[in-house]
C-alpha cells in the first residue's frame, strides 16, 4: 500500500501538511492546537497518557528528563493514534540545561554575540539529546525596571544589544536545520510588553504606547523573526485593556502581516484563560474565540481550545480556515524538526552529552566575559603580596545559589564554588579563611532537589539565618585582602520575583557595614544577583567591585580568573545600575524632556544612574582621541571615527560604542541616546588604533507608527564613548 503523502519526507513540508490536513477531522485539529503539563510525574498519569492516545495532546510542556518515558509516550502518539502525529515536547532550558551558563543579562554583558551562540548550541546539544525539541527561549524582553525579577532573563535594558544577542540565541538554539539531533526550535517570550509591568510587579498590566513599542520593543523580535525563529510566546499582560493573547494587531497585523512570521505562536501558561480573569472574555469559549482569532495558535494548558473550539466551529462563531491555519503552523515545525522521520531520542545519549569539558570550559569563559568590574582602586588584579585572603559571605561556598533563577536541568554538584576555585588556585601558598557571615536570605531556606523541585530545607540550622559578625571582623581583621561574596538571593528573582527594595538581601548589608567598619584592609565585593543593586555602600566602601550575576556551574574559576588577572575584565552593564530603588524605572536611552532631563529628586538622590549601560572596566585604561566624522562618498556612507590608546600597562581590550541622538523628529521624539554599533579593540600598553563605524541609514533610523523603517535628514549627534552618558558628542547633518 502506498504510504499517505504526508509521510513522505521528499514532498515539501507545505504538501505534506495539506495532505494531513485533509485526513485530520476537527478533534485531531484542536488536539494539535493543545499543549498540557506532564505534572512531572513518571510514568504519565492514565488519564493523560489516554489523551494521547486520542490524539488531544499536541505538545508537552515540562516533561521529566527521562529520554525512556519521553519515548514511550510519543510512542503512544507515533503508533497508536490514527494519524501518528508526533508530540512536540517543550522545555524552559534558559541558561543551559546541565551546563549551566550565566543569566541572559549577564551573557550580554560580554557584548559578545557569539558566546551566547556558542553557549545555546551546547543548551540545545544537551535538551535535544534528552528528548525535548522545543525550548522557551530567549527572551527579548527589556530591563528597564530592575524591581522586576524577570530582568534576570533579558539580554538587558537595550533595544540594539538585546537584539543582538537574541538572535544569537536563535542561531545557537536552532542552527540552520532544527531537525538536527543537536538543535531545537527557540520560542521568543513574551510577545510583547511584559517587561514594562506597573511598579515593576510581574504579570501587573502594561501601558505601552505605539511608538515605544515599535522602537524599543518590538525590534528583538523582529531581529529574530527575520533570522527565522521557530516560534513566539505571547505574554500574560494587557496593553491598553487587550491581553496579549488576544491582541490581533500584534500577533497578527504587525506579526503576520507586516514581518511575514510563518512559525506558530503558543500563549503563556494559562494566559488564554486569564482573558476572562482580566475582565476581557465572558467564559472560556469566547476566550478561546478571541484568541485563536487573534493569531495565537497554541493553547498553553488552559483547554480552552479543546474543549469549546468545536462548538463554535459547528455553531459558525469560528471559521475553519482559522483553526486549519493555526494547525498548518504547527504542524510546520513539527515537520521541521524532523519529529515525522525521526520520532524517537537515543535513550542513552543524555549523560554522554551533557557537561563536557569542552561545554565546561566555556561555561568558564563565559562566567568571566559577564562579570563586569565596577570598580577598581588598584586592588585587582591580585598580586603576589597578598598572602592572606578572608571570604565572607553567604554566596562565598553556595552551589545552588550559583545556578540562578532558571535551572531545572541543572544540577549544585557541578558547581564550582568562588571558595572552591579560592583554594585550588591560591590555597597552597596564600592563607584562606572562609566565613558565611550570615545566610544568603532570611527566608528558610530553600533546596533544590534532583527533579528540579524546590522545597524548605527542614536540616538547615534554623540559627544560620544570624549573623556571624565576631568571625567575620576576626577573619577579616587578619587578612591582607577580604573578597566579600553577597548579593541577593536567586528565589528573589525570575518569575514573580518583583522586589520592592533593590538591596542585599538577608543580613547582608550588616554583615558587610561591619567589616567595613573594623578594616582598613582593601574589600573586594563579588556581588551575586539576577538584577541590577542599588547597594551605594558597597559601591563607596569597596576597593574594587565586581558584579558577577547569577554565573552558573564555573563561577568560581571564571571569577578567580578576573581576579588573579589570568583574564582581564572586558564586560559591560547591559543594564544601567541605580543608586536608589526609587529611581526605577531606570535605563540610559529615555526621553530629553523640556525640563531637566529624567526629572529631579528633592531628598538628595541622583537621577543619573550610579553606572550607566556600557560601563565597565579592564586592567588597563584607554583615551579616547580625534574623535570626527569622515563625510560619505558617492557610494558610501560617511563614517564616525575615533582614535583609542591604550595609556595602561597592560594589554587589554575596550569595548567601543557608538550612541546616536537624532535632534529634530517631528514623528516623535527619539531618545536621549541609542546604542547603534560597539567594536572591540584589543592594544598592548602604548599602542593605538582607529576604531571606524559606518554611519549607515540603519544607524540612524527609527520605526514609525506603522511599522516602517525611516532615516530623516537632519541634525544629529553621534558619540563614539566607552559607555552612555560618557564624551561630548559630535554633530553630524545628514
Ligand atoms: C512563564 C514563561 C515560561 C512558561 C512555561 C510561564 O509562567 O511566563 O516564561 O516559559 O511559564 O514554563
Amino acid at each position: 500500500m502506498n504510504k499517505a503523502p504526508f509521510k513522505d519526507s521528499t514532498l515539501p513540508v507545505e504538501k505534506r501538511i495539506d495532505n494531513l490536513l485533509e485526513l485530520m477531522t476537527i478533534e485531531d485539529k484542536l488536539g494539535q492546537l493543545n499543549q498540557l503539563f506532564t505534572d512531572r510525574v513518571i510514568p504519565l498519569k492514565e488519564e493523560l497518557t489516554e489523551q494521547v492516545r486520542k490524539g488531544k495532546i499536541s505538545s508537552f510542556i515540562w516533561p521529566k528528563a527521562d529520554p525512556a518515558e519521553r519515548n514511550r509516550i510519543q510512542r503512544i502518539a507515533v503508533e497508536e493514534t490514527r494519524l501518528g502525529i508526533p508530540v512536540l515536547f517543550g522545555m524552559d532550558v534558559i541558561h543551559g540545561n546541565r551546563t549551566c551558563f550565566p543569566i541572559a543579562p549577564g551573557m550580554a554583558c560580554s557584548f559578545e554575540p557569539e558566546l551566547f551562540e556558542k553557549a545555546q548550541a551546547v543548551a540545545a546539544k544537551e535538551t535535544r539529546a534528552e528528548g525535548v525539541e522545543w525550548t522557551f527561549t530567549p527572551m527579548c524582553d527589556l530591563a528597564r525596571d530592575a524591581r522586576w525579577g524577570r530582568v534576570a532573563e533579558t539580554c538587558g535594558e537595550d533595544p540594539y544589544l538585546s537584539a543582538l544577542c537574541n538572535v544569537a540565541q536563535v542561531k545557537g538554539l536552532q542552527g540552520d536545520d532544527i531537525s538536527a539531533k543537536d538543535k531545537v526550535a527557540a520560542c521568543l517570550k513574551h510577545y510583547v510588553g511584559y517587561s514594562c509591568p506597573r511598579g515593576g510587579r510581574d504579570y501587573s498590566d502594561t501601558e505601552i504606547t505605539e511608538w515605544t513599542l515599535r522602537n524599543s520593543h518590538l525590534p528583538p523580535f523582529k531581529a529574530c523573526v527575520d533570522n527565522g525563529a521557530a516560534t513566539i510566546m505571547s505574554s500574560f499582560n494587557a496593553i491598553g485593556g487587550i491581553p496579549a493573547v488576544a491582541n490581533h494587531h500584534t500577533l497578527t497585523e504587525i506579526l503576520r502581516d507586516e514581518w511575514r512570521f510563518d512559525g506558530f505562536v503558543v500563549s503563556d501558561w494559562m494566559a488564554v484563560k486569564e482573558q476572562i480573569s482580566w475582565g476581557f472574555a465572558r467564559d472560556n469559549a469566547e476566550a478561546a474565540k478571541l484568541a485563536i482569532s487573534a493569531g495565537n495558535d497554541m493553547d498553553m494548558l488552559s483547554k480552552c481550545y479543546l474543549e469549546t473550539l468545536e462548538q463554535q466551529i459547528e455553531s459558525g462563531e469560528i471559521s475553519a480556515e482559522v483553526i486549519d491555519t493555526a494547525v498548518r503552523r504547527v504542524l510546520k515545525v513539527k515537520f521541521e524538526l524532523g519529529l515525522f522521520e525521526n520520532p524517537y531520542v537515543e535513550e542513552d545519549a543524555y549523560e554522554n552529552t551533557v557537561l563536557k569539558p569542552e561545554a565546561v570550559a566555556l561555561a568558564r569563559e563565559a562566567v568571566a566575559k559577564s562579570t563586569v568590574l565596577l570598580k577598581n582602586e588598584n586592588v585587582l588584579p591580585l598580586t603576589d603580596k597578598v598572602k592572606s585572603i578572608a571570604l565572607i559571605g553567604p554566596f562565598g561556598d553556595d552551589q545552588v545559589e550559583m545556578l540562578g533563577c532558571w535551572s531545572e536541568r541543572s544540577n549544585p554538584e557541578d558547581v564550582v564554588t568562588l571558595k572552591a576555585a579560592l583554594m585550588e588556585r591560591y590555597g597552597s601558598d596564600t592563607e584562606i579563611k572562609v566565613v558565611k557571615g550570615c545566610d544568603v536570605s532570611s527566608e528558610q531556606r530553600m533546596i533544590c532537589l534532583q527533579d528540579g523541585s524546590t522545597v524548605v530545607d527542614r536540616d538547615a540550622d534554623p540559627n544560620e539565618g544570624c549573623l556571624d559578625i565576631g568571625g567575620a571582623i576576626a577573619a577579616a581583621q587578619s587578612a591582607d585582602i577580604v573578597i566579600m561574596a553577597i548579593g541577593e538571593n536567586r528565589t528573589l528573582t525570575g518569575e514573580g520575583g518583583s522586589r520592592a527594595t533593590l538591596s542585599l538581601s538577608g543580613k547582608q548589608q550588616e554583615l558587610f557595614d561591619a567589616v567595613a567598619a573594623s578594616i582598613e584592609t582593601p574589600i573586594i565585593s563579588v556581588v551575586f544577583s539576577g538584577r541590577s543593586l542599588a547597594i551605594p555602600e558597597v559601591f563607596e566602601k569597596s576597593s574594587a567591585v565586581l558584579f558577577a550575576w547569577q554565573p552558573g556551574i564555573q563561577a568560581g574559576p571564571g571569577i578567580i580568573d578576573l581576579l588573579s588577572g589570568d583574564v582581564a575584565p572586558t564586560a559591560r552593564l547591559s543594564m544601567s545600575v541605580p543608586h536608589h530603588v526609587g529611581q526605577m524605572p531606570l535605563y540610559y536611552n529615555h526621553f530629553v524632556t523640556g525640563r531637566a532631563s529624567g526629572g529631579v529628586y528633592r531628598d538628595n538622590v541622583p537621577t543619573s544612574a550610579r553606572f550607566w549601560f556600557g560601563h565597565g572596566l579592564t586592567y588597563t585604561s584607554f583615551e579616547y582621541s580625534d574623535i570626527r566624522i569622515e563625510p560619505g562618498k558617492a557610494n558610501a556612507p560617511a563614517k564616525a571615527v575615533a582614535r583609542i590608546t591604550n595609556t595602561g600597562d597592560r594589554e587589554g581590550v575596550e569595548t567601543v560604542q557608538l550612541y546616536v541622538r537624532q535632534l529634530a523628529c517631528s514623528k516623535g521624539a527619539r531618545p536621549m541616546q541609542e546604542l547603534r554599533g560597539f567594536k572591540k579593540v584589543s592594544l598592548l600598553p602604548g599602542k593605538s588604533a582607529e576604531v571606524v563605524f559606518q554611519i549607515t541609514d540603519e544607524v540612524l533610523s527609527y520605526t514609525n507608527r506603522n511599522g516602517n523603517e525611516c532615516v530623516d535628514h537632519g541634525e544629529f549627534q553621534i558619540w563614539i564613548a566607552p559607555h552612555a552618558r560618557c564624551g561630548e558628542p559630535i554633530s553630524y547633518k545628514y
